[in-house]
């Protein structure tokens, strides 16, 4: 009993400087009630119009990421913020093949996911919203945009990673994020006639909130057209973009200008640290609060509660809402990695995320709010050491979790999984995320609940 008191008081240390969720005291394992849910469910389907959608990708998030999260943070019959959505289904994510797009890519990353979700339509791995072809195809965001919709687009990755990059930007190759990056997409490249690298073309989007990292390639330099001879950042605060790099920064924004917050030379740094697994095992273990992780950064709570506050304030006078994307980037960074404690954390943070867009549905109910994945990922919750790596946490419940990654040696990057990952949602329309959907169909979902499609 004392082991388990002490284990507590460090748990809860980790909690308290995460900032991140609130732990529930452990309820009973079986679960604490058995209600008939049938009303709640046919109370939670509703139609209509969506005045907001709000889109929350985890990345790499599948069941196995989700469950190692909530094991570790709130015990294994608690539940996350992102488990009380009313209304959940499956989805399939596999990409097509760019040789021969008729057959299935059955792992998909997440530029070919995200074009999937941001324009209906499937593709490659690495494409950013254009066919195996390479033409582009309109995204959630640009038609938001075009139809009078507010836009925002936050990440803890670079803004130029696949993710946040789908909805802004269409370039034949993920890998061409700023004007000095464009060895793979010469067709996109400015000099060359093109729209330019995706830095370039998500500020020419002009979403009205873009949170992330990722400043090294809004500081390269524009090699052609209007904006040639100045950085990128030059160009976003010459087509009105506020600049801001910092927590505090982010704090004080004020007007109605669009927000360019560029808080990290590459990705954002995590949230906590914890054991390298070995082939062994280790030892049980639990989390840390990442000290080393820069201060004046914001956490993904901030960002998001930012992109709602400035967008909910642009938008109270409009017959238009708005279109929201939030990314936890770094579970999938972690996962890559085989870090379980810090993709547990990026897990948590964004699960906090994930709380204040259900408090702001709450107020604002004719809100969409879906939260999903891209791709399945590595990390396995396991009985014993595997042929892969493990490592053991002590949980919530004061029990081991022991976790394998086993789909590439340490040195290497763990693989993407071709499961069917989870999709939940509520607010209008919400429904259309029930029984097993595919990827593209979210974008469907998306357009016809803010009726622009
Ligand atoms: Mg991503
Ligand atoms: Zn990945």
């Amino acid at each position: 009993m004392n082991a388990l008191r002490h284990l507590r008081g460090r748990r809860v240390a980790v909690v308290l400087a995460a900032a991140a969720i609130v732990a529930t005291p452990t309820v009973a394992l079986a679960g604490d009630s058995h209600p008939d849910n049938t009303r709640a469910a046919d109370h939670a389907i509703q139609g209509g119009r969506a005045r907001n959608v709000i889109l929350l990708i985890g990345d790499g998030m599948g069941d196995s990421e989700i469950t190692i999260a909530r094991n570790y943070q709130v015990g294994a019959a608690g539940r996350l913020a992102m488990d009380k959505l009313p209304l959940t289904g499956a989805y399939t994510t596999y990409a097509v093949q760019k040789d021969n797009p008729s057959l299935p890519d059955y792992v998909t990353d997440s530029a070919a996911s995200g074009t999937g979700w941001a324009t209906g339509h499937k593709s490659y791995n690495g494409a950013i919203s254009v066919t195996p072809d390479g033409k582009p195809k309109p995204t959630i965001l640009e038609l938001a945009r075009a139809a009078g919709f507010r836009t925002g687009d936050v990440t803890t990755a670079e803004l130029q990673d696949a993710t946040p990059a789908v909805l802004g930007a269409h370039v034949v190759s993920r890998d061409c994020k700023g004007p000095d990056a464009m060895a793979a997409c010469a067709v996109n490249a400015k000099e060359n006639g093109g729209a330019g690298s995706i830095a370039e073309q998500l500020v020419q989007t002009r979403p009205d909130v873009l949170l992330g990292g990722g400043k090294q390639y809004f500081d390269q330099t524009v090699k052609a057209g209007g904006f040639q001879g100045r950085t990128v950042l030059q160009q976003a605060q010459a087509n009105g973009y506020q600049v801001v790099t910092d927590a505090a920064g982010l704090a004080g924004v004020k007007g109605d200008q669009p927000i360019l917050g560029t808080f990290a030379k590459n990705n954002m740094d995590l949230e906590w640290v914890g054991p390298k697994p070995t082939r062994t095992g280790t030892a049980p273990s639990t989390c840390a609060v990442n000290t080393a992780r820069t201060a004046t950064q914001p956490h993904l709570v901030d960002m998001a509660d930012k992109a709602l506050t400035v967008l909910d304030r642009q938008t109270r006078h409009s017959r238009k809402g708005f279109f929201l994307q939030i990314e936890g980037a770094s579970i999938d960074k972690q996962d890559h990695a085989a870090n379980p404690c810090g993709q547990i954390g990026e897990t948590v943070a964004f699960d906090a995320a994930i709380k204040r867009v259900l408090d702001y549905q709450r107020s604002h109910p004719d809100t969409l709010v879906v939260v999903t994945a891209d791709h399945g990922h590595t990390s396995q919750i396991v009985e014993a050491p595997t042929l892969g790596y493990t490592a053991t946490l002590v949980t919530h419940d004061g029990a081991n979790m022991t976790i394998s990654y086993a789909t590439a040696d340490i040195t290497g990057s763990q693989q993407h999984t071709g499961t069917e990952v989870r999709i939940a949602a509520g607010g209008p329309q919400a429904a259309n995320v029930l029984g097993v959907t595919n990827q593209t169909d979210l974008f469907f979902t998306m357009s016809r609940a803010l009726g622009i499609r």
